[in-house]
């Protein structure tokens, strides 16, 4: 196949491209907020906010959370130490990460919020999923860009940007000392299932004028190039977000949709292909430095609440309903994980989800594929 041609015409719109493991074209804003202005993020919480209120939540939680640091494994590259909390007692191990992309922001409390829960709740549900399993929290994966308010990381011995979500790559190693010390720790914990949690830029539900409001992915597109040739997780992850997503529409939130990267001029989506993604890593079973011998692997899907700082998308006003969006969708995929009733989706029902005309892949390793080009 040749995909000179369209990789040619390709790279105007990829330079408009806002790119996030998410984001839509930049031309998908339609009279959104100015771009110009960053949005004031002194309502957001720092990292020195997050290590206080993770110290709160151990304590209140009569040892039921262990809060700990990754510094056995190394720190940021600016010297930060990398927090994790640790609860539940099951032999199910859930991983849920926030804050890869530093100016995503909202995600951190989402997942503070449900730790806090697990620390201190009671009701039926929490104490079957504590039981039955343990949940791994990395609630600020990006310290340094979280205090940047920076997507990326910088990294010191270069002094260049660099996107930690496009660091755990087959070939290469690692360039960031964070990917370093959080793909250590991930190898020795060897989880059965991952949670990534991200912020995207604006972009409309296909065919309505609303704004989305959350977006469910796969960072290796079901039924792409790339995920169905691993284990059975093309079906287990679309599994999982369909239950998501009625999970949701149950607590009444609506303008949900599928993650696309979307060409708001044709009406058209790219589902993401991206190798270098933490979590596409770990459903691909990454061996770094001989550290994951056995390949252990696991499925994996991301969350993308809508609004992001550095764009200046993220109102304050809908700080609250965004996050406890985010909240309940965790803690309900967690349920439904834990409990197995996921597994009782019909995974097809993930086409049920709103989505725009599937264009092709964007993808890390070969420009956008078109879609009657992917079969390799
Ligand atoms: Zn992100």
């Amino acid at each position: 196949m040749n995909l000179s041609i369209f990789k040619k015409t390709s790279i105007l719109t990829a330079v408009l491209l806002l790119v996030c493991s998410s984001l839509a074209f930049a031309s998908t804003n339609p009279g959104g907020p100015s771009t110009k202005g960053q949005t004031n993020i002194s309502s957001t919480l720092s990292y020195d906010e997050v290590i206080k209120i993770l110290g709160d939540i151990e304590q209140s939680s009569k040892g039921k959370v262990e809060v700990f640091t990754l510094d056995q494994y190394g720190k940021s590259e600016a010297g930060r130490s990398i927090y994790a909390a640790k609860v539940g007692t099951g032999a199910k191990k859930i991983w849920i990460q926030a804050q890869i992309h530093g100016n995503e922001k909202l995600v951190t409390e989402a997942a503070l919020d449900l730790l806090k829960t697990y620390a201190s709740n009671k009701s039926k549900d929490v104490q079957k999923v504590l039981a039955e399993s343990t949940l791994y929290f990395i609630p600020m994966y990006n310290p340094d860009g979280a205090e940047m308010n920076t997507r990326g990381t910088k990294i010191m011995a270069t002094g260049k940007s660099l996107d930690l979500n496009r660091d755990w790559t087959l070939d290469g190693g690692f360039a960031a000392k964070e990917s370093q010390a959080v793909y250590a720790y991930w190898a020795d914990v060897k989880p059965d299932f991952a949670i990534d949690l991200h912020h995207q830029g604006i972009k409309q539900v296909y065919g309505t004028n609303e704004a989305t409001s959350f977006s469910l992915g796969v960072s290796l597109a079901p039924n792409g190039p790339t995920l169905p040739a691993y284990k059975n997780y093309n079906d287990e992850t679309r599994q999982m977000l369909a239950y998501v997503y009625d999970n949701l529409e149950g607590y009444g939130y609506t303008h949900i949709d599928r993650y696309q990267i979307v060409d708001s001029a044709k009406q058209a989506g790219y589902d993401i292909d991206i190798k270098g993604g933490v979590v596409s890593a770990m459903m691909m079973g990454l061996n770094y430095n001989g550290l994951n011998p056995d390949h252990h692997s696991h499925p994996a899907v991301f969350f993308e609440t809508k609004g992001n700082t550095t764009d200046g998308s993220l109102g304050q006003k809908s700080n609250g309903y965004l996050t406890k969006q985010n909240y309940l969708a965790l803690k309900s995929l967690v349920y439904g994980y834990v409990t197995g009733e996921v597994y009782k989706v019909d995974p097809n029902h993930w086409n049920d989800i709103p989505a725009y005309p599937l264009a092709g892949y964007w993808t890390d390793y070969n420009g956008i594929v078109p879609i009657g080009e992917s079969g390799y």
